[in-house]
């Protein structure tokens, strides 16, 4: 079976991964691999941040790897916290401060349409690619549900009334930015590059 190292260290990101590369492939975690080191995310576009983890790791293990960067846009906070999100309320980072952040900087505004975007970068047989993937929503005014993981509790996807952390993960990976990513990843490899 072929081995692909997801390079994270986030567990609702290889929760949701794996969850859509369940046949065909054996998922690698970054302990699997033995590393345990940080990996710096110093750009300020999803892409390059993508592709430092994936090479770090790529560089490290030798096998094919997969890194997604990711986070959340906010039209009224003129994009933030972008690919800030995991460290918007500052380091070390803490999901529920972050969120807490989010929903006081909201409290006063009236647009509050938001978007995910995630940038997966793959590292297949050497060569680099990437897939993205958008999904529009808005923020709620207080957090609901328990599934997800991070800003999931206060972002409503277009089109439904529950928020990602309210609805089960088959319908978050069916229209969320990483869902979607991944969607893009899976043609590529089921047309352009057969898993062997
Ligand atoms: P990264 O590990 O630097 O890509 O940071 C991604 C951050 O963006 C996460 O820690 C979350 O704060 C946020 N984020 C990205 N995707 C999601 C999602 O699907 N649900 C909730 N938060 C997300």
């Amino acid at each position: 079976m072929t081995e692909l190292v997801i390079a994270s260290n986030n567990a609702g990101k290889i929760r949701e991964i794996s969850s859509m590369l369940d046949e065909g492939f054996r998922i690698l975690s970054l302990a699997d691999i033995g590393f345990d080191g940080d990996i710096e995310e110093p750009y300020d576009r999803f892409e390059d941040n993508a592709a430092v983890k994936a090479e770090t790791i790529h560089r490290f293990s030798g096998k094919h790897v997969l890194a997604d960067d990711s986070g959340l846009c906010v039209t009224s906070l003129d994009g933030a916290p972008g690919v800030f999100s995991a460290r918007y309320a500052g380091t070390p980072q803490h999901e529920q401060r972050n969120l807490e952040k989010l929903l006081y900087e909201m409290k006063d505004k009236e647009d509050r349409s938001a978007f995910y975007k995630a940038v997966i970068c793959l590292i297949w047989k050497g060569q680099t690619h990437f897939f993205e993937g958008i999904c529009h929503g808005i923020i709620a005014e207080a957090p609901r549900g328990d599934g997800g993981f991070g800003y999931d509790p206060v972002f409503v996807p277009v089109g439904h009334t529950q928020t990602f952390a309210e609805l089960p993960l088959p319908v978050k990976n069916k229209i969320s930015h990483r869902g979607k990513a991944l969607a893009a990843l899976l043609h590529f490899l089921k047309n352009t590059a057969p898993v062997q």
